[in-house]
């Protein structure tokens, strides 16, 4: 068997097999997108709370509750940039590598930021903030 005819064979098996196994096929991207959105969830926070995976202002050290805050808010550029899918958000920050406008916050932190800073801009937070 030359090599370009194994080539050949195993893309006829892989495309028979994904038609056949659509399901297994799904949950193994699925679980693929997982794992590489938690990879580089956990590069962009170690890069941006300088090695500490904490958050910036109360040290609260839970991955699942840690996100990516914009010092200054989001401006109008930012908010017009559409990131495919998590990992794209997470590496162009990482590229960024700019730690004048981006830290570390965790959750709680990132709403008592909104409510002080007044960011109303973000969608989920339309409407609640009102009240607030
Ligand atoms: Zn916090």
């Amino acid at each position: 068997m030359v090599k370009r005819d194994r080539r050949e064979y195993s893309r006829a098996y892989m495309a028979k097999y994904r038609k056949e196994n659509p399901d297994k096929v799904k949950y193994w991207r699925n679980k693929s997108n997982q794992a590489s959105n938690a990879y580089w969830k956990r590069k962009v926070v170690e890069l941006y709370s300088n090695g500490t995976m904490q958050c910036a202002r109360c040290r609260f050290g839970d991955i699942r509750a840690l996100s990516i805050d914009h010092i200054n808010g989001r401006t109008k550029e930012d908010r017009e940039i559409r990131d495919s899918n998590p990992r794209a958000y997470y590496k162009r920050v990482i590229q960024e590598n700019n730690k004048a406008k981006y830290q570390v916050l965790c959750m709680n932190c990132q709403w008592i930021k909104r409510h002080e800073k007044k960011e109303y801009n973000h969608y989920y937070t339309q409407g609640i903030n009102k009240e607030g």
